[in-house]
């Protein structure tokens, strides 16, 4: 088994100062307690890159229900990789025993016939957990009480040629779990880090084997892999390697067609907005990305129903709901993110309806400002009408008596109109 290299304080720029208050607190009580514990993972990874850690992991040698005897606050999760979460407010420090490797098969640790690993509950020691992480970035261990990293992997060095490298053999560690190929990516367009030439040669090929993840895990990766900031880069890589499809398979489709350039410009578009907004600190919700991913998608088979008879409504109340039924067998969103998508998309024909009730209507509807953003992003490339989408922006801004003007010089005939329109059957 290789040495760890050890770096010392003064051959690493790790802060006190930024480590997590939290996280310091679990890290001393567990050693207290007389385990050895280590922060592990992103937040030394991340540490070392001066970036601000997404959140703080430790590793230690006590069982999960060691764990939870020495803390109050704790819960223990996770079936198929059991984790200690230490809860401070809304905050949560992740505590994971560390991982060892059996011989045999036994009911801790077990793996399908594919190769996939459906349960790993082996406990081991540091130096066996080490070689069951995912990249030498992410093996990295930080001990609070000596200020040194330890680097089994040369992760050390491989942060610092910005190169990601999957520990052990490539396609035997996608085959374990094929969310590999995501996290790869994911930290690539997050860390601006080159595959290493033998992680990212099998993706494409393995690239099916996200067939196999559970939807509901795959729904935590979409939202990890586009809410971060880093959604543009992080999409044209997941195209780049095959990815999307296992993802998105209708987006995939959409895109496939040729000559559809507004549909990709769409989204590209609806991507680097919705980076800008995180990167400026401010919140996005995930329907809306979601539903400019399968608008395309939802179009195509309106535009399919309407051919075949079906009336405006129905057409496009058809459309949505078979676009979700089946997205949602790849990734699994809640019902209330397919509410709010669906809403969105029934919105957009609604601004076209420019009589005053209809106008107040919509602007207090609840999803009026995500659906506005989205007509915007389809004036902007070309699919909407962009005079329609400057009146809106205008309009919203104006006090109440200017609106009533302006709606009064649109409608001019209408009330009169009205009155004048005698009943029907008298
Ligand atoms: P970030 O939190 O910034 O997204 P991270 O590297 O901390 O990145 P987490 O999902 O928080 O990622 O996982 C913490 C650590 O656990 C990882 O750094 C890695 O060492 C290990 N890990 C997580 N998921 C896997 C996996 N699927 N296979 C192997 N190791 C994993
Ligand atoms: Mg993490």
């Amino acid at each position: 088994m290789p040495l760890a290299k050890i770096y010392p304080a003064s051959e690493h720029g790790i802060l006190r100062k930024k480590i997590n208050k939290n996280a310091l607190s679990v890290l001393s009580q567990l050693n207290n307690a007389g385990y050895q514990a280590y922060l592990v993972g992103g937040c030394v990874r991340d540490l070392l890159l001066d970036r601000e850690p997404k959140d703080f992991d430790i590793a230690t040698n006590a069982q999960p229900e060691q764990v939870k005897s020495v803390f109050r606050n704790c819960r223990l999760i996770g079936r198929r990789f059991r984790l200690a979460h230490i809860l401070y407010g809304r905050e949560i420090i992740e505590v994971a025993t560390f991982r060892g490797n059996s011989d045999q098969e036994n009911k801790n640790q077990k793996t399908h016939e594919d190769g996939r690993l459906l349960r790993d509950n082996v406990y081991g020691t540091l130096e066996e957990d080490v070689w069951r992480r995912d990249f030498t970035v992410n093996a990295l261990y930080f001990d609070i009480n000596t200020f040194s990293v330890i680097d089994y992997t040369d992760g050390m060095n491989a942060i610092k040629a910005g190169l990601l490298e999957l520990i052990g053999d490539p396609e035997t560690r996608y085959r374990e779990d094929p969310v590999r190929m995501l996290r790869a990516i994911r930290f690539a367009a997050k860390l601006n880090f080159q595959l290493h030439p033998k992680t990212e040669h099998p993706i494409k090929e393995l690239a099916s084997l996200l067939g196999s993840i559970p939807n509901a895990r795959l729904y935590d990766e979409v939202l990890k892999l586009f809410l971060s900031g880093n959604a543009l880069a992080t999409f044209q890589k997941l195209r780049q390697y095959g990815l999307l499809a296992f993802l998105f398979p209708q987006t995939e489709e959409c895109l496939k067609i040729e000559n559809n350039s507004r549909s990709y410009d769409f989204l590209i578009k609806a991507l680097e907005n919705s980076d800008k907004r995180v990167n400026a600190g401010k919140s996005i919700t995930p329907y809306f990305l979601l539903s400019v991913f399968l608008w395309e998608a939802v179009q195509i088979s309106y535009q399919a129903k309407l051919e075949a008879g079906e009336s405006d409504y129905f057409a496009l109340q058809y459309a949505t709901h078979e676009v979700l039924k089946a997205q949602v067998k790849t990734t699994s969103i809640p019902r209330r993110v397919t509410q709010s998508m669906r809403e969105v998309w029934v919105l957009q024909s609604r601004f076209e309806q420019r009589s005053p009730s209809k106008v107040y209507r919509l602007l207090n509807h609840l999803r009026f400002r995500a659906a506005y953003d989205f007509l915007v992003l389809r004036a902007e490339t070309g699919s909407a009408d962009m005079e329609l989408a400057h009146w809106w922006t205008t309009f919203q801004i104006l006090d109440a008596e200017k609106q009533e003007q302006v709606l009064t010089q649109l409608n001019p005939t209408r009330r009169t109109q009205r009155r004048r329109t005698p009943k029907k059957n008298s």
